[in-house]
């Protein structure tokens, strides 16, 4: 996709997203449960849009799978919570082709 195009939809998506009937998981957390290993982690949106279903294990390479949604403000402070959310054009420009489709579908990502 040529860099006019991939700006254009980018913007027509931030521009719509909020207007957009669709699943918002801001004020939620999630967890995410390997099935290898049983390693969690715990997201939560920064921006509206979506997230999915599973993603890899970063301790065994394994998968993760979306089990249980909790109301943000019955989560401890001391929960590690990392944030999904929409990256700058600038850093979409950056991406692999498939990210970039990723993002201009309302992809969100996770923060490392
Ligand atoms: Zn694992």
């Amino acid at each position: 996709m040529k860099k006019e195009d991939i700006e254009k939809k980018y913007n027509e998506l931030v521009n719509s997203i909020e207007k957009k009937r669709m699943y918002d998981g801001r004020g939620t957390v999630d967890r995410y449960t390997c099935d290898t290993c049983g390693h969690v982690i715990y997201t939560t949106y920064r921006d509206k849009g979506v997230t999915p279903f599973t993603i890899r294990c970063n301790r065994c390479g394994g998968t993760k799978y979306h089990d249980k949604t909790y109301d943000k403000k019955t989560v401890p402070g001391y929960v590690i919570v990392n944030d999904w959310y929409r990256p700058t054009l600038e850093q979409t420009l950056k991406m692999s082709d498939g990210m970039i489709q990723h993002v201009l579908n309302g992809g969100l990502i996770l923060e490392e």
